[in-house]
């Protein structure tokens, strides 16, 4: 589906209402048709790419969700932040940086950027900076680098419409994603309130409910404080101490019944990003592979 947020600026509902391995994406219908995101909806895509012309597409960030459809368009050219054109440019980066290269969950991954998730390698043919000014015919588009999802994750601003594209900073009741090798916690609070502080009448996000009118504030503290309830609930678990496997197997992010490889490396992803400081605030040691909290 299409939504028309301005005169030039559409949003092309992502399929399974924009939840993985799906994701929405904006398209300016100005300077020969920009796509923001290819995850949404590859029927959508085409027409307009027909009607409407295709000159680049760009990236908000290198998630595989966000990615789904690009190896379709091979000569668009492709933009996106400096922090994160690397690993559009390499799979072997992509794999490092998803912090998996060289483990047991290696194979799973290659073999899902061969198969469900197409990887390309891809020159970035424009590199956008933080805040730079970015004329697209007659539409003013501002990139905003909101570091902690990944490290050059793009957000976009604009001013004359009012209008932010805060992407993976999605505002989910399942909440924020910090665990790519180069994310971290810290750095996903400071942007997602960065960006809430920026007052866009409209905001506009990458997955489920795609629109959200007005002062984003309160959804903003909502969204970051499944951080403080993921760090309570593995503070409560290694009472007794646990290896990371139990950690893993105990799904504090994602819940009961969710079985796979995907779900078992997303949840250490997380996990280890809370681990990390708890253990760097000694408040958990690591003990014949087990961590255990410090009792008070
Ligand atoms: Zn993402």
């Amino acid at each position: 589906m299409i939504r028309r947020l301005a005169d030039r600026i559409l949003l092309i509902e992502g399929e399974k209402e924009g939840r993985y391995p799906h994701s929405h994406s904006l398209y300016i219908r100005d300077g020969g048709g920009i796509l923001v995101d290819c995850g949404s909806d590859i029927g959508q895509i085409l027409r307009l790419k027909e009607e409407e012309g295709l000159a680049a597409i760009l990236m908000t960030h290198y998630h595989e969700d966000h990615f789904l459809f690009l190896s379709r368009f091979p000569d668009v050219e492709v933009w996106a932040s400096e922090g994160d054109a690397p690993a559009l440019e390499s799979l072997d980066i992509l794999l490092d940086w998803y912090g998996v290269a060289g483990t047991d969950k290696e194979p799973f991954f290659r073999d899902l950027f061969a198969g469900k998730f197409p990887y390309r390698p891809r020159t970035v043919a424009r590199r956008l900076a933080d805040r730079e000014r970015v004329r697209i015919g007659k539409t003013e588009a501002v990139p905003i680098v909101a570091p902690g999802h990944t490290p050059g994750h793009l957000c976009l601003y604009f001013p004359s419409e009012g209008i932010l594209f805060l992407a993976d900073y999605d505002l989910t009741a399942f909440g924020p994603w910090y665990g790519d090798k180069p994310g971290g916690i810290e750095e996903f609070r400071r942007s997602a309130k960065m960006l809430a502080e920026i007052g866009a009448s409209v905001n506009v996000v990458s997955h489920e409910a795609p629109v959200h009118e007005g002062s984003i504030a309160a959804k903003v503290e909502a969204y970051l404080s499944v951080i403080d309830r993921r760090e309570e609930s593995l503070r409560e678990f290694l009472r007794r101490p646990r290896t990371g496997k139990e950690i893993v197997e105990r799904r504090i992010v994602y819940g009961e019944g969710r079985p796979g490889a995907w779900f078992d490396y997303g949840e250490w992803a997380l996990m280890e990003k809370h681990l990390e400081r708890m253990v760097a605030r000694g408040e958990v040691v690591v003990e014949n592979d087990r961590y255990a909290l410090i009792s008070p």
